[in-house]
């Protein structure tokens, strides 16, 4: 064993000497030190999930006890994460991010729920990967699923449209053409923590995505982090978030129909 540790402490101090990697060593045992996270550490690009062409646009009125939260006419229902008024454009029967303006939120939280939205590209968008027409929507307010252009867009596997973010790939990418509306319906069960602030019951989300199942039953591991792990986190019932990722991405007809 003392063979092992010391042949372990050489290795580390040899690759710090050569500088063959960015490992830090502890000056004193000459064992490596855990690494600081970077974000590329989490991004994984195979495999790519499969394209489905979804079909037809079905509209999805609300039915008689959804609480809707966006009709198409106002932001009544939303504000800003600071808590002022939401300054997202509200125009030709969508709401539309306003970049540098910060994500909005509900003023009403839910705990678990079945949720409809919308969500739109606009055409002629640039840039490639997450930096096109990124947006998200979080559930409880931390747990992301993601809204990106994933139509001929590829980026790691679990940062595409219809993934947890950096937690679960989706099943299928099924997104539509900038410029067409995609439907997500969430169906998304709150966690129950332990006192001590672990998961008793972990949260778990099942996505629908342009009427393709993306998201089975999955287990959510905590927030959504793009440096790091996910952190557990212990909350209460949340509101639903829209990121402002400064994309200009539309989103109509909200509804939400809480599970008691
Ligand atoms: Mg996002």
């Amino acid at each position: 064993m003392k063979k092992i540790l010391v042949t372990l402490a050489f290795l580390a101090a040899s690759a710090a000497v050569f500088g063959q990697d960015k490992t830090k060593v502890d000056p004193e045992t000459g064992f490596p030190l855990p690494q600081e996270m970077e974000h590329a550490m989490t991004e994984f690009w195979n495999p790519q999930p499969k394209v489905v062409e979804p079909g037809e646009y079905v509209g999805n009125p609300a039915p008689s006890d959804a609480i809707v939260l966006f009709d198409g006419t106002n932001l009544d229902a939303w504000q800003s994460y600071d808590g002022s008024d939401a300054k997202w454009e509200v125009k030709n029967g969508a709401m539309t991010v306003v970049k540098g303006t910060g994500d909005i939120r509900t003023k009403q939280n839910f705990g678990s729920f079945q949720l409809h939205i919308e969500w739109r590209e606009p055409r002629n968008l640039k840039g490639s990967s997450q930096e096109r027409g990124n947006s998200g929507v979080f559930l409880q307010g931390i747990y992301e699923v993601q809204v990106l252009d994933s139509y001929n867009n590829p980026t790691y596997n679990s940062g595409g449209a219809g993934s947890i973010y950096k937690q679960s790939a989706p099943m299928a990418n099924p997104t539509r053409k900038p410029g067409e509306w995609n439907v997500y319906d969430i169906i998304y069960n709150a966690p129950v923590f332990h006192e001590d602030g672990t998961y008793r019951v972990y949260p778990t989300v099942t996505v629908l995505f342009n009427g393709v199942l993306v998201q089975n039953n999955t287990r959510i591991n905590g927030t959504t982090e793009w440096i790091g792990l996910p952190e557990v986190r212990p909350h209460g019932d949340g509101p639903i978030i829209l990121q402002d990722h400064e994309n200009p991405v539309s989103f109509r007809n909200i509804w939400i129909r809480e599970i008691k």
